[in-house]
């Protein structure tokens, strides 16, 4: 091999404790077609976009040829799911390596649906093309607006069918990430492993996502606050654009404050706080409202499996750590405020401010209006777009949002520009994204996830080419509801 693609790998995951990974290889795969590439992120890898396409890259990319200086493992994790406490790991994915890029930033190449691992449990190790294209899809659509998440670099299919409820083409996706550390490799660690271990692991954390804290008297306290800050500003950030995670187990929540597991989420198209689209959510753990309070759920087993190391250090170590906990909700409120803010085109601070907000979300609720498509229009300065336009409450609200606007320094314009950077046009609705993977999947025509991508990229725009993606689906004979990972 020559490695005229790029590839540069370190492992410095797989030089921790042996114990928090297995080796493995993928497993071969009988014919790959690289179906979707993404150019500007193999660019900004180090990759070379031709080698890559090329067979020798495909092979990479399907898990035959594991490309020099990889040392491929699954990753051994646990995880709170729906509330209750298991053993997990990487049944279907395998990290290649960590490559380091020209700008010696570090990101995991992990491949997901490349085979059985010694933590498969009962499953086949494989992934369906559908759920594969989806993830392509809202993981880079939400790199578009701007939210932290694991990205996407290429789907292949494999040639080999999957067996699901039927038989469907299989696929792998290459997933690039800041790294996969989540609270559930600290809980598994903590569980299973030794101090020493956990420490290790902390400190890896530390130097890997937060080297700024490295030098802290109390270091592992700054890791437990400095996750928090992240999850708290990330958490806001899907409230603002209507993101819903729809499995936020641990295992599934990120140390490094990137938006992980692309399974059943959606985005919200009718605003309503209580919305759950995930088909095994029954009771709505994690709905749309929810999301806060289940991060700080999380957060406090994150806080459990780091115990040992608060007790270590001073006296008061695991006070500290639940004062801190405590400040999810106040870390959180404040990102969400600040967004709402920007999503209003409000510059400066007024303590009605929130009461504003909070009316103007009850009257949508009500109406049940389009959560994206109502900001919109406030931002396009086009009211009589939204259908509650016209009613009583509407238009008092909208006189007094008018009046805020005029009492501060700022000109209308400057805060109609604002709006327009906070909120998104477009985003990947439901039904489009829905078309494009049935054009894909069952008639091999990736033309229209490749028109939806190009419009995601840059949802900001408000150019004319967005306002065919803005329309609303045709109302349905029920709710739209997401199957996790197939
Ligand atoms: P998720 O719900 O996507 O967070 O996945 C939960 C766990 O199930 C993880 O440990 C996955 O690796 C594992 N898993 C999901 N699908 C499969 C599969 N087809 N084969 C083996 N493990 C799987
Ligand atoms: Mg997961
Ligand atoms: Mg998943």
């Amino acid at each position: 091999q020559n490695n005229e693609i790029g590839w540069n790998f370190d492992n410095s995951y797989a030089r921790l404790s042996e114990s928090f990974y297995e080796s493995v290889e993928p497993t071969p795969v009988s014919s790959p077609e690289l179906v979707i590439l993404n150019n500007s992120l193999t660019k900004s890898l180090g990759l070379d976009i031709k080698h890559l396409q090329s067979e020798e890259g495909i092979e990479v990319l399907a898990g035959n040829q594991i490309p020099e200086g990889s040392l491929p493992i699954a990753q051994a994790y646990a995880g709170h799911q729906f509330g209750n406490f298991t053993m997990l790991g990487d049944g279907r994915a395998v990290l290649l390596g960590e490559q380091i890029t020209p700008s010696d930033e570090r990101f995991d190449i992990q491949l997901k649906g490349s085979g059985r691992t010694p933590l498969s449990r009962g499953g086949d190790g494989r992934a369906t093309l559908g759920p594969m294209l989806r993830e392509y899809i809202i993981s880079e659509a939400m790199h578009g607006l701007g939210i932290p998440t694991n990205r996407s670099l290429s789907v292949v299919t494999t040639g080999e069918a999957v067996i699901r409820e039927t038989k469907l083409p299989g696929a792998i996706l290459t997933r690039v990430a800041a790294s996969h550390l989540r609270i559930g490799t600290f809980e598994y660690v903590a569980n299973w492993g030794s101090t020493e271990e956990l420490r290790m692991l902390a400190d890896y954390a530390i130097e890997r996502h937060f080297p700024d804290i490295e030098d802290n008297e109390d270091r592992y306290l700054s890791l437990f606050e400095a996750v928090i800050k992240r999850q708290a500003a990330l958490i806001a950030k899907w409230q603002l654009v209507g993101f819903i995670h729809g499995v936020m187990n641990t295992d599934n929540m990120t140390i490094s404050g990137e938006t992980i597991d692309y399974g059943p989420c959606a985005f919200m198209d009718e605003y309503d706080p209580a919305t759950v689209f995930s088909s095994i959510d029954v009771q709505g753990r994690y709905a749309y409202q929810n999301q806060p309070p289940i991060g700080q759920w999380n957060l406090a087993r994150f806080a459990e499996a780091l115990l040992p190391l608060f007790h270590e250090s001073q006296d008061h170590a695991v006070e500290l750590a639940q004062e801190a906990h405590a400040k999810f909700e106040e870390l959180y409120h404040s990102h969400w405020l600040a967004g709402m803010r920007k999503k209003l085109g409000i510059q400066n601070e007024e303590e009605q401010d929130e009461a504003l907000i909070e009316d103007l979300l009850s009257i949508m609720k009500k109406h049940r209006v389009d959560f994206t498509n109502t900001f919109r229009a406030l931002t396009l300065g086009k009211p009589e777009d939204t259908v509650m336009n016209g009613t009583t409450e509407f238009t008092h609200w909208y006189d007094q949002w008018q009046t805020r606007l005029a009492r501060q320094e700022e000109s209308k314009t400057s805060s109609y520009q604002l709006m327009k950077s906070s909120n998104p046009a477009v985003i990947p609705r439901n039904h489009r994204v829905e078309e494009a993977l049935e054009a894909a999947v069952n008639k091999g025509d990736y033309s229209v996830m490749e028109q939806l991508m190009d419009v995601l990229s840059n949802p900001y725009a408000y150019s004319p080419e967005q306002e065919e993606y803005t329309k609303l689906p045709e109302p349905s004979s029920g709710p739209y509801r997401t199957f996790c990972g197939t």
